[in-house]
């Protein structure tokens, strides 16, 4: 049996305006909540187990695949042949 997970909104993207969702522990929900509301506590100590991509999603609302995109325009501008 796999552990019961929850779908938590993330905050709008800066990057293609649309809002995410990022699974957690239902036993967490209580502990994000509280998170959300008083964020004096890093998140990596609130969500170890999850990835750096689901934390910066969580905290910021930014997409894996919108850093990416936002990384690669940023190379092949910086590498413009003449
Ligand atoms: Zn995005």
């Amino acid at each position: 049996m796999g552990k019961a997970v929850a779908l938590v909104p993330t905050p709008v993207c800066p990057f293609c305006g649309k809002m995410g969702t990022v699974e957690i522990a239902v036993e967490k929900l209580t502990t994000f909540n509280r998170w959300r509301f008083n964020r004096n506590v890093p998140i990596q100590e609130v969500f170890p187990e999850l990835s750096a991509e689901d934390r910066e999603m969580i905290m910021t609302g930014i997409h894996p695949d919108c850093w990416e995109e936002a990384f690669s325009e940023e190379d092949t501008e910086s590498t413009v042949s003449y």
